[in-house]
């Protein structure tokens, strides 16, 4: 096999290795972003409790001032009882007051089922902060993890294509152009060997002239059926 061709078959072995390692450098962006959801919904529950807690709150008010009322208009009913003379206001001022104290006692009632709740709710906060804070313990932990891994896997790939700038610079510009052009169309994969006779890329099978140029290794072969660069594999028997 000539240099050129070693050249080749070598920069194609690192080629597809940084296909694989950039392959993996894509799975970090999704596993942050699922450590992120695992946040926004921890926190995202904790905000659902503060704000139901503020609607008691606020539920719980307003009944406290409609009860407020409600005692204070009774007791004017109950001022002007004294004053009135006729029997007939006198029962229609008591029916007033008796509605008065019905209305003020359903509130209270209300109040009181509202406030068990509330406080059922409020009871959720102690763990669901404590949830919350595992959570994001776990992600930050996680996170630092993910990126000690990747930037491992970044060095390599790094590493891999300064191996590769040095192949690259070796070659000719002609069949230097042509092979990334080949490399850029068929994913990362310009050069294959010839396996049984047959492309290892596409497999079509190759002519018996094809495979004896091959086999003395002084030629650069195109696969007709891929385009890719054909090279008898360096540790077959020739
Ligand atoms: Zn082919």
């Amino acid at each position: 096999m000539n240099d050129e061709l070693r050249t080749l078959w070598a920069l194609n072995g690192l080629d597809e290795r940084l296909v694989t390692l950039k392959a993996a450098l894509e799975r970090f962006p999704a596993l942050r972003k699922s450590l992120e959801e695992q946040r926004l919904s921890g926190r995202a529950r904790i905000e659902a409790l503060k704000k139901d807690l503020t609607d008691f709150l606020a539920k719980r008010r307003q009944l406290e001032k409609d009860i407020e009322a409600l005692v204070a208009e009774e007791r004017k009913y109950q001022g002007q009882l004294p004053l009135v003379k006729k029997n007939e206001e006198y029962t229609a001022l008591l029916h007033e007051i008796a509605g008065t104290k019905k209305r003020a006692s359903d509130r209270e009632t209300e109040l009181l089922t509202l406030m068990d709740a509330e406080e059922r709710r409020h009871a959720e906060k102690p763990a669901l902060e404590k949830d919350l804070a595992a959570l994001e313990a776990e992600a930050a932990q996680r996170l630092a993890a993910i990126a000690d891994e990747e930037a491992l896997d970044q060095a390599r790939v790094d590493h891999v294509e300064a191996e590769r700038a040095v192949l690259l610079a070796s070659l000719g510009a002609g069949i230097k152009a042509r092979y990334e052009r080949i490399r850029v169309s068929k994913g990362g994969r310009a050069v294959v060997p010839i396996l049984k006779g047959a492309c290892g890329g596409c497999f079509r099978g190759q002519p018996p002239q094809v495979l004896q140029e091959a086999r003395r290794g002084d030629r650069l072969l195109t696969c007709e059926g891929c385009g890719r660069l054909l090279i008898w594999p360096p540790d077959s028997p020739a």
